[in-house]
């Protein structure tokens, strides 16, 4: 499998020479996966080119963390450790004491808590670090671990992604039917059914990407998560489709319920997204988020045209839409 590899020469410092240790180097890194000290890289280096200095790959190893190549962590060790940030989101770590090995995990839940917390407190967070220490599941029980040589994260990262986006598509087309199976006004059930329809092309394009993902590595589907969201199948329309079930839910009332699940969706994907390292990940969230938005945009169109045929409501309840940003309606 190959690694894609950032142009370096875009990311040489202004006014610095190009060299062909430091870029010897920078491949070397590059083709490493995981977490390793300098002075590993330095002995592997010292294999490819014995008259390359471990004062050299020190220099270089600093520069590629200026230059946005490889992040420094502290597992506790007494010494740093290196990763690649190109291309790679932050996450968290896994760290085993027993043999060291350290694996990777993001969470958008323990993200949001953080944020959380961090406004709670009116404090303005720049980075967070979690480790979690222990004994990892092969040094407990003698098995064997799956061997993750070769494996990126990126990989990882864009599979979750995908099975995300797939779920919550999955959980859309649901609600779509359905709300089209109770609309009473005709129009209204044409929208759902065109919603439905666009969910499960959607859906199809989606699966043909994630099969395509899935011929990088003939292992992927059984690696670990990387991404870990709560609410994926079940959060966004399944509390939607749910409601859209109760009795009495008439055609506005489906509208509006769709409206609170494609902005949900939309805040979560394009939020999440814009978060991420340049990746394949952070691509299909942001895809996934545009599409959702259009689909905002389309039943607020919609509602405020039934509104315009069926006159204000009853009540004298404020039914507002505002744009895709403001609030609709009342809860
Ligand atoms: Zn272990
Ligand atoms: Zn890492």
């Amino acid at each position: 499998m190959s690694t894609v590899l950032p142009d370096i020469d875009r990311l040489r410092p202004e006014g610095s020479k190009r060299s062909s240790k430091r870029d010897l180097i920078v491949n070397v890194f590059l083709r490493q996966e995981g977490h390793f000290s300098a002075d590993d890289l330095a002995e592997i280096i010292h294999r490819e080119d014995h008259r390359i200095s471990r004062a050299t790959v020190y220099r270089t190893l600093q520069w590629m963390v200026e230059a946005g190549i490889a992040r420094k962590v502290d597992f506790g060790e007494g010494r740093f450790r290196f990763e690649h940030s190109y291309r790679h989101p932050r996450h968290f770590h896994l760290i085993c004491k027993t043999c060291n090995q350290s694996s990777e995990f993001l969470s958008s839940d323990i993200e949001a808590l953080i944020e959380e917390i961090a406004n709670a407190r009116n404090f303005s967070a720049a980075q967070s670090v979690v480790q979690i220490y222990g004994q990892c599941e092969s040094c407990r029980t003698g098995r064997e671990a799956q061997p993750q040589d070769g494996i990126t994260t990126e990989l990882l990262f864009a599979r979750d992604a995908l099975r995300i986006a797939i779920a919550t598509e999955r959980s859309g087309l649901e609600f779509y039917t359905r709300a089209a199976r109770i609309a009473k006004d005709a129009r209204g059930r044409s929208v759902f059914l065109k919603l439905a329809e666009e969910e499960r092309e959607h859906l199809s394009t989606l699966e043909t990407r994630y099969r395509q993902l899935l011929t990088r590595d003939p292992q992927l589907e059984s690696r670990p998560t990387f991404l870990f969201f709560k609410g994926a199948a079940n959060g966004l329309f399944a509390e939607g489709a749910e409601k859209l079930m109760a009795a009495g839910v008439g055609d506005r009332q489906a509208l509006m319920l769709g409206i609170r699940c494609e902005r949900g969706s939309h805040r979560f994907f394009k939020r999440y997204g814009e978060r991420f390292e340049d990746s394949e990940g952070k691509q299909i969230f942001l895809e996934f988020a545009d599409e959702e938005k259009q689909h905002l945009d389309l039943l607020i169109r919609e509602y405020r045209s039934l509104v315009r045929r069926q006159g204000r409501p009853k009540r004298r309840r404020r039914a507002t839409v505002t744009t895709s940003h403001g609030s609709a309606g009342r809860r």
